[in-house]
């Protein structure tokens, strides 16, 4: 059957149109129609409306309440700033959501992993607020509030409840950061207590970090705030295979927006080199966001599938196929995955 639905596409830069374009072809294979709203964020956007993030990118967004988003590149150090730290603060996307799981077929230090981090996405040291206190000295402004903390370690207990989780590792360093993280931990204890059935430890973040290199299988969902999760985003996809293959999802009260883990890899743009396989599997939570459980099924067992056989991979998971010839295969095999599926 298809049902028809409206969102916002961000195609980004770099790699961000090739891998766009691939999980479009796929979605249209798992015969689910949406109606793309494309709206242009970064550079791209500052060169032809005069705004990094214009308006009208978020005001669709808001108008049709999910947004899937390619990367974008943000240049290191001078430049403008980030502007996926800035969709995600303009719409209140405050929970990030990043599922790493092991794929059989992908070669990976482990095999079972099964984790989800839970990153508070709006502040912490991402809160962009940083001055030159007197020359050569530069403050950077590390806020966490209670709302913020609290808010948080709610949508991961519920998370861990609505998705079978039995487990909140909450990931934290207020043995030295006493009062910022350690009210966010405060918050967290506070929320956990509400959810007996949720077993609640807490880590220390570079033991946190140790534990998930020599011993991923103890987590289930970490829960932490918004620079450790990035990181530890990052080193848990390593675990399973590299950020190729890592989706993700920004979630808030009223939007939400879907982009993979993996940033822009300006050097390989236009080269069909990308694995799209994040994208897909991104546009995947976003259908089952939707309500498009089956299609989102599919779609996740053809990539495995193709995957698990192994014939048609890209560069960074050992294979030599394009962006172009993955996305053929796993086109192929949604329409060979029964629709029902
Ligand atoms: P990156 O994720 O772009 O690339 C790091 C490495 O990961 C690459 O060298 C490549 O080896 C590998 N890689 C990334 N995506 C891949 C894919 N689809 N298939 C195969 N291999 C892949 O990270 P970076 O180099 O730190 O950042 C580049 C730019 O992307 C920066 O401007 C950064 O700010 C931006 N970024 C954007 C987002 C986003 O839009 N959500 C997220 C992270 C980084």
């Amino acid at each position: 059957m298809i049902t028809s639905h409206k969102a916002t596409l961000m195609e980004g830069d770099g790699i961000g149109p090739e891998v766009a374009a691939a999980t479009l072809r796929v979605l249209e294979a798992a015969g689910v129609e949406v109606e793309w709203d494309r709206r242009l964020v970064g550079a791209i956007a500052r060169d032809s409306l005069g705004a990094l993030l214009p308006e009208e990118t978020l005001e669709s967004i808001r108008k049709h309440g999910v947004g899937l988003k390619a990367p974008i590149t943000t240049p290191v150090g001078e430049g403008f700033p980030s502007v996926n730290v800035g969709i995600r603060q303009a719409l209140d996307l405050y929970a990030c959501v990043r599922p790493v799981k092991t794929i059989p077929g992908v070669p990976a230090r482990y095999d079972d992993v099964d984790l989800v981090v839970v990153r508070e996405n709006t502040e912490d040291l991402y809160a962009g607020k940083e001055h030159e206190v007197v020359r050569g000295v530069i403050e950077s402004l590390k806020i966490i509030t209670e709302v913020a903390s609290t808010r948080i370690a709610e949508f991961a207990f519920r998370y861990a409840i609505g998705n079978g989780r039995s487990k909140v590792t909450a990931v934290h360093k207020a043995n030295i950061m006493k009062l910022s993280d350690g009210l966010f931990l405060e918050s967290t204890r506070e929320v956990a207590k509400q959810y007996p059935t949720i077993e609640y430890t807490e880590l220390i973040v570079d033991n946190a970090c140790l534990q998930l290199v020599m011993n991923p299988h103890q987590f289930d969902v970490i829960l932490t705030s918004n620079l450790y999760g990035d990181i530890i985003s990052d080193l848990a996809a390593g675990l399973v295979g590299g950020i190729g293959v890592v989706p993700g999802a920004n979630i808030g009260t009223d939007y939400a927006v879907f982009e993979a883990v993996h940033g822009s890899w300006p050097e390989a743009a236009g080269k069909n080199i990308a694995n799209p396989t994040a994208m897909i599997l991104t546009a995947a939570m976003m259908l089952q966001h939707v309500g498009e459980r089956a299609a989102a099924r599919r779609i996740e067992t053809a990539v495995h599938e193709v995957l698990r056989r192994g014939e048609v991979k890209t560069d960074d998971l050992g294979g030599n196929a394009s962006t172009d010839e993955f996305t053929s295969a796993v086109v192929e095999m949604v329409n060979a995955v029964p629709a029902a599926g």
